[in-house]
């Protein structure tokens, strides 16, 4: 079985020595440099590694240039503090983004001297951005969104206003256990079940117009990249049970990308966060009498352990994404991480993964792969 880790171009210069340990131990194959100083990229090769680019995505790492940032509805109730939301984000819609972004992939991946390409954050922040959930609505997604899918903010607010009551109505669905049958056209399960509860099917079209902005900047920014540079393109994913809902359809995902690459194990931010703020978004919205608990949402999205159990939630995700990756035939790349958390359970999720077929195992983080010492800074 072999491995990759995500690294800091700083921690390989600083500690080399971790990549050969990591390599007897671990069959560390690839590192995904983070950072672009050449002298790191250099050394993982010396130590017969493959040494690939983590390249940034649509926010966090990169200057979001006035009048480019996402524009959301505004909702009421939506502003409740959530991880991804400290960083602004480029609007996927822009029409010239992703020859921009693939254009710049190329020349630093070149620059660097990167074997491959691995692009993070393409997507839309998390689901804890309850906020997050309703845009983008620049001027340039409405005129899109209008003329192809007849989608306004307009539509989507009408949608929404009906929301409360109906939540206040179905309280009794998710706590009898009965699920959404769901619109076919869904792409996620929330959109499905809301339309289920308003009418129509102005949610699903929502998040499928989501999902298809971003396979539209992900088209221009693969193609645009492969016309600069001969090397393995990729994009890492969301967990399986939300995706849809950030902006990833793992179908449309694995036409841009060599791998599908998902991160499984953000357990607290990317899951318990975000069906914590969506339960209370909607039961403080709806006034319900009893709050929508989390674990009702988790029905709806078809997760059936234990929220706060790291480790189940953690083997569902991988569990599923596995599944995805198998129906539609593209190489496996699951990544956890292995930082503050016990070495059992990595272990477990690495021997879960290499039975459910993974070609590659990533992991962020090293400490709870080497025996002896800490390493914050490889992370
Ligand atoms: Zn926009």
């Amino acid at each position: 079985m072999q491995t990759a880790i995500y690294a800091p171009a700083e921690s390989i210069k600083r500690q080399p020595e971790v990549l050969s340990e990591l390599k007897s131990r671990w069959g560390l194959c690839v590192v995904i440099v983070r950072g672009e100083d050449p002298a790191a990229f250099r050394i993982v090769r010396e130590n017969g590694l493959k040494a690939w680019w983590l390249a940034p995505g649509l926010w966090g790492e990169l200057d979001v240039p006035a009048g480019e940032e996402a524009v959301f509805v505004p909702i009421e109730g939506a502003d409740i503090p959530a991880h991804e939301r400290r960083w602004p984000m480029l609007c996927p819609a822009r029409p010239e983004l992703g020859k921009r972004l693939g254009s710049e992939y190329a020349t630093r991946a070149r620059n660097c001297g990167a074997d491959g390409v691995l692009c993070t954050h393409l997507r839309y922040h998390h689901p804890a951005d309850i906020h997050g959930l309703w845009g983008c609505v620049c001027k340039a997604w409405c005129a899109g969104a209008m003329r192809e899918w007849g989608l306004s903010p307009a539509h989507l607010k009408e949608a929404l206003s009906k929301l409360p009551h109906a939540v206040r109505l179905a309280m009794a669905i998710t706590s009898s256990g009965k699920r959404s049958s769901g619109s076919p056209a869904a792409v996620h399960p929330l959109a499905a079940w809301w339309d289920d509860l308003v009418g129509g099917d102005t949610f699903a079209r929502w998040f499928r117009w989501r999902c298809h902005t971003v396979a539209r900047l992900l088209a221009q920014i693969e193609s645009t990249f492969r016309g600069e540079l001969e090397r393995p393109f990729a994009i890492n994913a969301f967990e399986p049970f939300m995706a849809g809902a950030v902006g990833q359809d793992y179908s449309t995902l694995v036409e841009f990308s060599n791998v599908l690459s998902p991160l499984l194990s953000y357990h607290d931010i990317h899951f318990v966060q975000s069906l914590s703020n969506l339960a209370s978004w909607l039961s403080t919205w709806a006034h319900a009498p009893n709050g929508l608990t989390a674990q009702a949402i988790a029905h709806v999205i078809g997760v059936r352990c234990d929220l706060e159990d790291r480790k189940k939630v953690t083997l569902a995700c991988l569990e599923k994404a596995a599944s995805a990756a198998r129906a539609l035939q593209v190489r496996f790349w699951p990544t956890f991480r292995a930082l503050s958390c016990p070495p059992a359970e990595v272990r477990a999720y690495f021997e879960a993964a290499s039975a459910l077929g993974a070609e590659l195992i990533v992991f962020q983080g090293v400490d709870a792969l080497l025996e002896h010492g800490t390493y914050p800074e490889w992370y």
